[in-house]
C-alpha cells in the first residue's frame, strides 16, 4: 500500500470516516523523498529499535520498519488504531501503543522492546509540542543514541541557533546541554496534507552519554536558564531576582568573578558561561 499516494490516503482515511485534527498537529507527510531520508539518516538499522512519535497513518512507521529491526510507536489518536491495523498489516516488527507521549513510559518501552539493541527517536513531530517532547526526551535520560524529528522551520531554527547568540532560547540551551544538534534538510509545506501555513525541517540531535552535571546541579541549572529566557529581555541579574528571589547584589557577584558583565542578558552567555554561574548560583541558594 503507498501511503505518499494521494487518492489512496484519501480512499484509507474516508473508509475510516477519519477527519484531521488541527489540535493534535495533524498534518501527515505526502511526499514520497521524505520518510526514507527520515529513517536512512535517523539510525534506522540493523542493530537499533526505533521509538516513533506520532504515526499518523503509519507512513514513516513503515520505512522505519523496514530498515530497523523494531519499532515501537506512541500514538494519542485512538481512531487511527483501526487504520494502522490496515496499513501497517505487513509488519510483524512494529508496536503501537495509544498513549499520550507525554505521559508513557518511555525508559519501560525502550527497555521492553529494545532489550539487546541500540535506541534511537524518529519522528515528525506534533507542532504544538515540539519542544516539551525533545526536553521530556532529553531531561529523562532515556538510552537513545539520536533523536531525529521534523519541525517547523522557525523550531529548527532557534534548535539549531548556537548558544549566546540572539536567536538561542531555553530549548537551544537544553538540546546543547544534552547533545550535539544539526539541520538535516528542509522540506516544503506542500509535503503534507493538509499542507500547513509553514515549512519544515528536519533536524538530529546526537545525545551525549556522560553528564555535564550532577542530577541536583542539572535540576537547578534548568530552572536557571527558563527563568532566565522567560524574561529574556531584562538583564539577569533582574530576571532571577524577579523569578528566583534572588538578591540582585549576589548574581552582580557571580557574574563579576567569572568576568561576566553585570548587565548581561541571558542569551548572550556560552554553554560554559551558564553552567559556571548555575553552579555558583545554587551555592548560594542553598
Ligand atoms: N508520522 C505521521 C506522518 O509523518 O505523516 C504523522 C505526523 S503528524 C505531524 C503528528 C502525529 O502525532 C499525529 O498522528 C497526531 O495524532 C500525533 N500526536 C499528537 N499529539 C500526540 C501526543 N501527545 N502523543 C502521541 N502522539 C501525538
Amino acid at each position: 500500500m503507498n501511503l505518499t499516494n494521494i487518492s489512496t490516503v484519501r480512499d484509507i482515511l474516508d473508509r475510516h470516516g477519519f477527519n484531521f485534527s488541527k489540535g493534535l498537529g495533524q498534518n501527515f507527510l505526502i511526499n514520497p523523498d521524505v520518510c526514507p531520508r527520515i529513517a536512512e539518516m535517523g539510525n534506522a538499522r540493523q542493530g537499533y529499535g526505533v521509538l516513533e512519535i506520532g504515526t499518523g497513518i503509519g507512513v514513516l512507521t513503515k520505512e522505519l520498519a523496514l530498515r530497523a529491526e523494531k519499532v515501537s510507536a506512541v500514538e494519542i489518536d485512538t481512531r487511527l488504531m483501526p487504520v494502522l491495523d490496515e496499513t501497517l498489516k505487513e509488519f510483524d516488527n512494529i508496536k503501537i501503543y495509544n498513549e499520550d507521549v507525554m505521559k508513557a513510559d518511555l525508559h519501560k518501552i525502550i527497555a521492553e522492546d529494545f532489550s539487546g539493541l541500540r535506541a534511537a527517536v524518529c519522528a515528525n513531530l506534533p507542532y504544538y509540542i515540539t519542544s516539551p517532547v525533545i526536553m521530556l526526551l532529553l531531561e529523562s535520560h532515556l538510552p537513545i543514541d539520536s533523536i531525529t524529528v521534523m519541525v517547523q522551520k522557525e523550531a529548527a531554527q532557534r534548535l539549531c541557533a548556537k548558544v549566546g547568540s540572539r536567536e538561542s532560547g531555553a530549548i537551544t540551551v537544553g538540546v546543547n546541554y544534552y547533545g550535539t544538534v544539526k539541520q538535516l534538510f528542509g522540506v516544503s509545506r506542500g509535503s503534507f496534507m493538509p499542507a500547513p501555513n509553514v515549512d519544515s525541517a528536519v533536524i538530529r540531535i546526537d545525545v551525549d552519554k556522560e553528564r555535564r552535571l550532577a542530577p541536583d546541579e542539572e535540576k537547578f541549572f534548568f530552572k536557571m536558564v527558563k527563568a532566565g529566557f522567560s524574561q529574556r529581555r531584562k538583564t539577569l541579574a533582574n530576571s532571577l531576582s524577579s523569578m528566583l528571589g534572588f538578591a540582585k547584589n549576589d548574581v552582580y557577584t557571580s557574574l563579576s568573578e567569572l568576568g561576566i558583565s553585570e548587565s548581561v542578558r541571558i542569551e548572550a552567555l556560552t554553554m560554559e558561561q551558564l553552567t559556571n554561574l548555575s553552579k555558583r548560583l545554587m551555592n548560594i541558594a542553598r
